[in-house]
């Protein structure tokens, strides 16, 4: 059975389907309920969304507590804090994950504002640890909540030491999730939503939904250019290789505030974070923000003409040498071997 003390995550979907990010909260949180011995729950609000549960107890989720309303249909901040929060009292977690989207930056505040607990966002780890207070009292398995701090310059750990529950929303793409196990139990608890008239004042007239045509974080091979490509027009041998080694396009902030190439392909601390098995970083010279979003990435090569570039800091491999050189070398070399 389900207790306080629990830990929690809130399960996202959109258009019928469980946002990775949930997926990804759920591993993470099956290593801390593992480890302190407790239960992990999974918060599911919608409308008609029952058979996500299966979904959340397969990719390791012990209890779903449900709360469903024909209201809950489309994401609406204060509907969704309603219940969420009517549950949290009742149930009283240990800890609350959220994912860092827009409806988790959204939702999180307006749930720790009405809990009355602190809030740590855009969290790239998160740990279970102790923790002695300056005035030396000792707390025991409390969440070590880490994320870049004062622009990136360094890594801060936060905690919450006496209000629960330790809340805090987990940027997409920095923890990994399980298999789905389709051989797992969980319960299902369904709950009221309690939902009051004024909780609906705001009513959703239309929704537009813009397609994402690059998915960084999916993608197993990235090639990603800086501002050492010089131009737009010379960022085009990024798109080569990407294309010799069928993988996807990144850049640096820096390629992107030059113009060279779309947002939606920066990679760091506020582009995507990513973890591929391959990434080439091409004319990047490696600053602690775009660190940020690659350094877990499975194996990363390094090209650059500066030797004592930071980025070959978190290289497995580095090329010293100028990209324009190198580059259609190994795509040379790529396509001569592939012809053998
Ligand atoms: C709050 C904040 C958030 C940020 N978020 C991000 C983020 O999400 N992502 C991100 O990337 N940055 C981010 N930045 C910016 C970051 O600090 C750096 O400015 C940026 O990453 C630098 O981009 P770059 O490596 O392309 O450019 P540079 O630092 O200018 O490096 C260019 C590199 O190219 C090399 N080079 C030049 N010519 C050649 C050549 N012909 N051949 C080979 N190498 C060559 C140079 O040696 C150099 O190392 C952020 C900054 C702040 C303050």
């Amino acid at each position: 059975m389900s207790s306080a003390k629990d830990i929690w995550i809130f399960a996202q979907h959109e258009d019928g389907e469980i946002a990775e990010v949930s997926l990804e909260l759920l591993g993470k949180g099956r290593e801390m309920a593992d480890s302190l011995g407790r239960r992990l729950a999974a918060v599911l609000v919608g409308h008609d969304v029952k058979r996500l549960a299966r979904t959340l107890i397969e990719h390791g989720a012990d209890t779903i507590y449900l709360a469903q309303d024909p209201s809950l249909r489309v994401y609406r901040t204060l509907p969704y804090a309603r219940a969420i929060c009517g549950i949290a009292r009742d149930m009283k977690p240990e800890i609350f994950l959220f994912g860092a989207t827009p409806v988790g930056r959204d939702l999180a505040p307006r749930v720790a504002s009405s809990l009355r607990c602190g809030l740590t966002a855009d969290c790239t780890d998160l740990r279970i640890g102790d923790y002695t207070s300056p005035k030396k009292k000792k707390y025991e398995d409390l969440l070590l909540q880490v994320r870049p701090a004062f622009g990136g310059n360094i890594i801060a750990t936060i905690v919450n030491p006496e209000t629960r529950p330790q809340m805090a929303t987990v940027r997409e793409g920095v923890m990994a999730a399980l298999e789905g196990d389709s051989g797992r139990e969980g319960e299902v608890i369904e709950v009221p939503a309690r939902i009051e008239e004024g909780d609906l004042a705001v009513e959703v007239m239309a929704r537009k939904a813009g397609k994402r045509t690059v998915n960084l974080r999916k993608a197993k091979v990235i090639v990603s250019g800086g501002v050492g490509l010089g131009s737009k027009e010379n960022f085009d041998l990024i798109f080569k290789l990407a294309e010799a080694l069928g993988g996807h396009v990144g850049a640096s902030r820096s390629a992107v505030d030059s113009g060279f190439i779309d947002k939606e392909h920066q990679v760091g601390q506020t582009g995507t974070t990513v973890r591929p098995k391959l990434y080439i970083a091409c004319g990047i010279s490696g600053a602690v923000q775009h660190r940020a979003g690659m350094s877990e990435s499975m194996k990363i090569i390094a090209i650059n003409s500066d030797p004592e570039a930071p980025i070959f800091g978190v290289a497995h491999y580095g090329i010293i040498g100028n990209l324009h050189e190198v580059i259609p070398k190994i795509i040379k070399t790529y396509f001569f071997r592939r012809k053998k």
